[in-house]
Formats: structure tokens, sequence, C-alpha cells
């Protein structure tokens, strides 16, 4: 569903993602962990291509991402619109909820599947009562961004994500910005969409959210991956000195 190769990122002179490889295969959850500035973030604005990549290639929901290859690997770059087009594979939720503020709820989430696919409107806020009902939040239908918790708004950003109907979701620390209270009833959305069988990426330090959710857990330092094991054996049988350092702090 995902496959990273070889992908290198620099920032200047600074290194960011040194040769990363990595396959998320379709229903699989990969969750990202690593201290402040391992180049956790950078390497899911790869995927995304909202940064491109210096070195190796990415392929997600079978497309190169970034460019058209034909049958003897000749790579073109795309077009904006087919960046876009390419993107509209994966739902990407962040830290900051970026809901928009002059429009209700029901409006955030049909507003992508009205204007860029061109869904019927009914359609679309059908699905969209729908995806509020799966975040536990019907009877917030009408009400603005700014009256909601943050845990709301988030999970108001996951459902707008999902309305786009995404093959892969990827999230960049969606609780990290939230109160502790709040944390739970987002990570249970997640949970539950997991259960699902959907294909995630998460960054997050939930490691209760590791052991609930993920296929595999994995370790980023200095732009490398350097470790990769499933919850059981990330969480008891560390291999990396980067990951028990990182449980020692945590856990
Ligand atoms: P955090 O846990 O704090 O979110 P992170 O693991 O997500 O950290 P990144 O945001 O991917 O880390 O950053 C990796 C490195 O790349 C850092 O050194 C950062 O300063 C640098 N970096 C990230 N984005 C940019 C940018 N747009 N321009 C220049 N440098 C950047
Ligand atoms: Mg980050």
């Amino acid at each position: 569903m995902v496959d990273i190769r070889n992908v290198e990122k620099r920032f200047g002179s600074n290194h960011v993602l040194r040769n990363v490889s990595l396959t998320v295969r379709q229903g699989e959850v990969v969750v990202i962990a690593g201290r402040s500035g391992s180049g956790k973030s950078t390497l899911l604005r790869c995927i995304d291509h909202l940064e491109t990549i210096e070195g190796g290639t990415i392929h997600a929901c079978g497309e190169l991402m970034g460019y058209r290859q034909d049958v003897l690997g000749k790579k073109t770059e795309l077009s904006d619109r087919r960046v876009a087009r390419q993107r509209r594979n994966m739902g990407m939720v962040f830290q900051s909820v970026n809901l928009f503020p002059h429009l209700n709820v029901l409006r955030n989430i049909t507003l992508g599947p009205v204007k860029i696919m061109g869904e019927d409107p009914a359609k679309a806020e059908t699905h969209a009562r729908d995806l509020l009902q799966r975040v536990g939040l019907p009877e917030k239908a009408d009400a603005y961004p700014s009256q909601l918790s943050g845990g709301q708004q988030q999970r108001v950003a996951i459902a707008r994500a999902l309305a786009m109907r995404p093959q892969v979701m990827l999230f960049d620390e969606p609780t990290s910005a939230l109160d502790p209270e709040m944390i739970s009833e987002v990570l249970d959305v997640m949970i539950d969409l997991s259960r699902q069988g959907m294909t995630m990426i998460v960054v997050t330090h939930e490691m209760g959210f590791a052991r609930a959710a993920a296929d595999r857990v994995l370790m980023m330092a200095d732009g490398v991956i350097v470790e990769e094991a499933p919850p059981e054996d990330f969480f008891t049988n560390p291999q990396s000195e980067h990951t028990r350092l990182f449980l020692s702090k945590i856990l």
C-alpha cells in the first residue's frame, strides 16, 4: 500500500532522512516514535509529497508519488493537479486541528467531497453524518469548531479526512496538543478505525495506542529507522539503545 525505498531528504546541510525504507501493507497499522527532530513529521510529509525527496522512491496506492512512470521506468514529474489527485488517496491528520472556523461541522466534512471530488451534496451529507456517528459526534453536525472541545475538533478532523474515502490515513501526533482528558476519546476513534481495517501510519508517543492497535512500532533516530518490531517485542525486548532510552522516559 505504501512502499518507501531508500529515501533521502535534506534541508540544506541538515540530513533529515537517511536511506529510509519502509513497507506498509494494506490494513496494517504502523506506529512511528522517536524524539523531537528525528524526522518523523518529515517522513509523513514526504509520503504525502508535501516535501520532495532527494533520493529514493515512494509508492503509495500503486503510484509513484510526484511522478508518472512509463513502462520503461522513465519518470516524468507530475503537475500540481495530478499530485493533488495522488494525495487524495491519503488522509492526513495533524497535531494542530485546522478546521475551517467559519463553517459548521457538517460543511467542514462535506466541503472536500463536494468541491474537490464533485460528490452529490445530499450524498456527501449522508456520508458525513455516518462519519460523525463513527467518531461519536452525531449531535454536533450544526456546531461551529469554536463550540467544540479540542478532542471533539480532532475527531471532526478525522471524519473530514475520512470523507475523502482515503486508502491510507497518516496521523502526525494527533493527540499531543490535547488536554490529557481528551486524548483517549481521539485514540479510541483511531483504534476503532484500525479494527475496521484502515491502513494507518501514526506518529505518536501514545504507547497505549501502539499496544492496542499497532502491527509494528518503529523507532526513528537522526533520520534513520533504528528499530522495527511488533509491539510485544518493541516493549519487552527493545534491541536499540535509542528505544531503551525512549521507553525509560515515557513508560
Ligand atoms: P517533533 O517530534 O518535534 O515533531 P520530528 O521527528 O517530527 O520532531 P521533523 O519535524 O521531521 O522532526 O524535523 C526533522 C529535522 O528537519 C529537524 O532538524 C527540523 O529542524 C528539520 N526541518 C523540518 N522541517 C523543515 C523545513 N521546512 N525547513 C528546514 N528544516 C526543517
Ligand atoms: Mg513532528
